[in-house]
């Protein structure tokens, strides 16, 4: 997996670059936290699943 990806941002209403903040394994996958470079805009993903629940998560 790359520690950068291309998504879109809502706090900066385009499509933007995310690294990757952290990295744990849980039972359903792969966590991952992505931050936006732009905003603090922070989203985590379980596997393919993303959730905007927060970077706090
Ligand atoms: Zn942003």
């Amino acid at each position: 997996m790359s520690l950068e990806i291309e998504h879109t941002c809502p706090e900066c209403a385009s499509v933007t670059t995310f690294y990757r903040t952290a990295s744990t394994l849980v039972q359903l996958g792969e966590k991952t936290k992505w931050s936006c470079t732009d905003c603090d805009y922070g989203f985590v993903k379980i596997g393919e699943i993303e959730s905007d629940a927060g970077i706090s998560a």
